[in-house]
């Protein structure tokens, strides 16, 4: 997407803007309108037929190859993922992963996964993969020489999550993916945290970056979607299967992503504001043991994280320094201001305990067994947050 006559790129904040809003699609409203539609109408048979013919993205066929809502949600995706030539939507995240696996993966494959990744990813591989022929190694993201001794065997794809899920962990994404690269493997990353606002997951080096929408892009708590984003040839292969399984996203909740989409930035930046105070502030607390959140200069993977990340988010996590495992659940009913629930990303705060301990095969858990709660900061101002954060904490024990 270039800048009208200057022809300079448009930064990312103005690609949120402009983004999937085509004359044709919009006509003179600002939002594309909501297309319902199974049925498309054409004027004479052989238009059917060579619609139906060349298969081509933003044109009318039938209600499963979506209508303009989709189309520009898609496309504004597309043009805020540098290096990315399209985007397929699903109608979850975890659909977005089987979307991205079944394209890749085929009976006799190996794939490599993260041992920090999303837990339903994990289960993906040890259940629907396994029951396909493909075999599963999980790895350490943080041990490029053990990593790298994986590719003895041969190594179809290997699936990453950056930062990992519930704890944390930022690994070397660009490392990882040209080591696979060299082996002729695919990478395939979960960039739900980051966004592409943050993480610009293709030009690190990755082939396919999947995206849970139901989270920043989304903002509301209020719909279920995800999205993979590729170059040509990884984008036509997660179309095609996409297409093949059937999947399709309702109008409905594609303009309410589009709307999403539109603030995310600035969603996103008050948020990882917020989240640093608030993170700062649980450092310096005598029940807090540790905090796990990259964006702190004092965390592990934070070197990491500056290097690569253009942004953050409100997601993070702590430890207490209590041992009584009912701890996490007497913080979480204590406080007022944090919902108790799954997901993350929208406007309000959420916390939810969490054993992170259950979710890995190998990688040493930074909690231990002891108890743990994730924060997903929301819009509220950051000092109320505190202020309940302070007498949850005290009135917990
Ligand atoms: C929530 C989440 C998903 C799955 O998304 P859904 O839209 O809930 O299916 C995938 N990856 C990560 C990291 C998530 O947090």
């Amino acid at each position: 997407m270039s800048g009208g006559d200057s022809g300079k790129p448009l930064k990312p904040a103005t690609r949120l803007v402009r983004g999937g809003r085509r004359k044709e699609w919009t006509g003179p409203v600002v939002n594309p309108p909501v297309w319902r539609a199974s049925t498309h109408l054409y004027d004479k048979d052989a238009d059917r037929h060579s619609a139906g013919g060349n298969n081509a993205d933003g044109q009318f066929f039938y209600g499963r190859r979506g209508a303009p809502t989709q189309w520009a949600l898609a496309e504004a995706l597309t043009q805020i993922e540098p290096g990315a030539y399209g985007t397929q939507l699903y109608p979850s995240g975890v659909a977005a992963i089987a979307g991205c696996m079944l394209s890749v993966l085929k009976p006799g494959d190996r794939l490599l996964m993260a041992d920090n990744a999303y837990d339903p990813s994990r289960s993906m591989a040890t259940g629907l993969l396994t029951r396909m022929g493909v075999k599963t190694t999980f790895f350490d993201p943080r041990d490029l020489d053990a990593y790298g001794a994986l590719f003895a065997d041969p190594v179809k794809a290997v699936w990453l999550e950056n930062p990992g899920s519930l704890t944390f962990e930022v690994c070397d994404v660009p490392a990882l993916a040209a080591i696979a690269r060299q082996h002729g493997a695919v990478s395939m990353v979960d960039n739900t945290w980051a966004s592409p606002l943050g993480f610009a997951a293709l030009e690190h080096g990755c082939d396919i970056v999947m995206m849970s929408l139901s989270k920043h892009v989304g903002g509301h708590s209020d719909l279920m979607m995800g999205s993979a984003s590729a170059g040509k040839r990884w984008y036509t292969a997660l179309r095609r299967t996409a297409q093949e399984l059937g999947q399709v996203v309702a109008p409905d909740d594609a303009a309410l992503a589009a709307r999403g989409l539109r603030t995310m930035g600035l969603r996103l930046e008050a948020q990882t504001r917020s989240a640093l105070r608030i993170a700062e502030w649980l450092e310096a607390q005598p029940q807090v043991a540790e905090v796990l959140c990259p964006m702190l200069p004092s965390a592990p993977g934070h070197v990491l994280w500056a290097r690569d990340f253009t942004g953050g988010c409100g997601l993070f996590a702590f430890v207490l320094a209590s041992d009584d495992p009912q701890a996490s659940a007497r913080v979480a009913d204590a406080l007022d201001l944090f919902g108790i629930g799954y997901s993350w990303g929208g406007f309000e705060s959420l916390v939810l305990p969490i054993t992170p301990k259950t979710y890995r095969s190998l990688m040493p858990c930074p909690t231990g067994g002891r108890p743990a709660l994730r924060l997903s900061i929301g819009l509220e101002d950051t000092d109320d947050l505190i202020a309940d954060l302070a007498q949850a904490l005290t009135q917990a024990g």
